[in-house]
C-alpha cells in the first residue's frame, strides 16, 4: 500500500553552490523518484540555508556597490531561493519521472509560513546560514554586527532568527495539487515568513523559518502518514561524535525528549529534526517520523534503516 509521505530535504540534497546543486539535484530526483515509483504520493520541502546565505551575501554585496539598491530583506532572499531550488528541482524531478515512464506533473508553490512577530525565537538568532567559516571569520562578522554561531562541531556561520511556523498561507493550492495527484515543492526554506499588520496585508519577517518544522506542519495539514526527513546521517546518534556514540533505530516521544534534554542533539541541525519528529508522532495515532540518509529514503521507508520515532 502506498503511504502520503512529506519528504524534507537537507543540505546534502543540494549542495552549497549553483554547479553543486545542479548534480546534487539528479541524485535527489533519484531517491524521490524511487518513491513515486513503489506507489508513495511525495511532497516535497527542502532546506535552504547555504543558498540564502549566498543570496544574502550577493545582495548585500551589490547594496554596497551600488546605492540605489537597498538591502533585500531576508524574506525576500528566502522567496529568491525558493525560486531557484524549485526550479533546479522541479527540473530534475521532471526529467527523471518521465525517464522511467512515470508522467507526474511536478511545480513548486512559493510558500508564504505565517510566524508570530512575538515568538521568542526573533529575540535570539538561531539558526546557521550560509557558508562555514574559521573563528577569525566568524569574530569578524560578529564585529560587523552578525550574530555567528558554532555548527554541531563542523565550524562557524552566520546564524537568523528562526521563529516557529505557525500557518501555511499557501495551504489550500497545495492540497489541491496533492490530492489531484502532482508532485508539490513547498514550504522551501522553512517558507516565506511572513506576518498579519493591517487589514490583509503580510509583512515579511527578517528570519528564517527551520524548514524541519515548516515540513512538520505541512505533514499534519496534508493529513499524511509519514513525515521523512532526509539528511546527511544515516540514523540519529546518542553521544554523537564521542568513542561511546550509539545509533539509535527506533524512539519513542518520550525516549527523545529525555534525550534532548540531556544535549545529544546538536541546536539548529538535530535537534529540530528530533522535535519535529517527536511534534508529527505525536499528532494523531498511526503517524511516523523518519531520519535518515537521502540515498536511503527507499530502504527507510521500508523500515531497514533510519531512525524512527513514533508513539508506543
Ligand atoms: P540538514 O542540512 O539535513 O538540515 P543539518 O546539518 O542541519 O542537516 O543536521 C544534520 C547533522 O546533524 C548531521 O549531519 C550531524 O553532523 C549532526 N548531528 C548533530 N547531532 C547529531 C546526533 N545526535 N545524531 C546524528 N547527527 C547529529
Ligand atoms: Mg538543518
Amino acid at each position: 500500500m502506498g503511504k502520503r509521505i512529506v519528504i524534507a530535504l537537507g543540505g546534502n540534497a543540494l549542495g552549497s553552490t549553483l554547479p553543486e546543486q545542479m548534480t546534487a539535484v539528479r541524485t535527489t530526483a533519484r531517491a524521490i523518484t524511487d518513491l513515486i515509483e513503489d506507489g508513495h504520493q511525495v511532497t516535497v520541502v527542502h532546506g535552504n540555508g547555504p543558498q540564502v546565505g549566498m543570496i544574502n551575501t550577493a545582495m548585500t554585496t551589490l547594496s554596497r556597490e551600488d546605492r540605489s539598491c537597498p538591502m533585500a530583506p531576508m524574506s525576500v532572499c528566502t522567496a529568491m531561493s525558493q525560486g531557484y531550488i524549485g526550479y533546479d528541482l522541479q527540473n530534475a524531478l521532471r526529467e527523471e519521472l518521465r525517464n522511467r515512464g512515470l508522467n507526474r506533473p511536478v511545480a513548486t508553490v512559493l510558500t508564504q509560513v505565517e510566524v508570530d512577530p512575538k515568538d521568542p525565537g526573533f529575540q535570539r538568532p538561531s539558526k546557521p546560514i550560509g557558508t562555514f567559516m574559521s573563528e577569525e571569520e566568524a569574530e569578524e562578522m560578529r564585529r560587523r554586527g552578525n550574530a555567528v554561531m558554532e555548527d554541531a562541531g563542523r565550524g562557524w556561520r552566520r546564524c537568523v532568527a528562526s521563529p516557529l511556523p505557525k500557518a501555511i498561507v499557501e495551504i489550500d493550492v497545495i492540497r489541491t495539487l496533492v490530492d489531484a495527484g502532482q508532485v508539490a515543492i513547498a514550504c522551501g526554506g522553512g517558507g516565506i515568513p511572513v506576518y498579519p499588520t493591517e487589514g490583509n496585508h503580510l509583512k515579511g519577517a527578517g528570519a528564517v523559518i527551520d524548514k524541519d518544522f515548516a515540513a512538520e506542519l505541512l505533514a499534519e495539514e496534508l493529513n499524511v502518514d509519514s513525515l521523512i526527513i532526509l539528511t546527511a546521517v544515516e540514523k540519529v546518534a546518542i553521544h554523537f561524535g564521542k568513542p561511546q556514540q550509539q545509533w539509535l533505530t527506533e524512539l519513542t516521544p518520550e525516549e527523545a525528549r529525555k534525550y534532548a534534554a540531556e544535549g545529544h542533539f546538536a541546536p539548529g541541525s538535530m535537534l529540530p529534526k528530533v522535535q519535529a519528529a517527536v511534534k508529527f508522532a505525536e499528532s494523531a495515532p498511526g503517524r511516523t517520523a523518519l531520519i535518515t540518509l537521502l540515498e536511503k529514503a527507499r530502504e527507510g521507508i521500508a523500515g531497514k534503516t533510519g531512525t524512527s520515532v513514533r508513539q508506543a
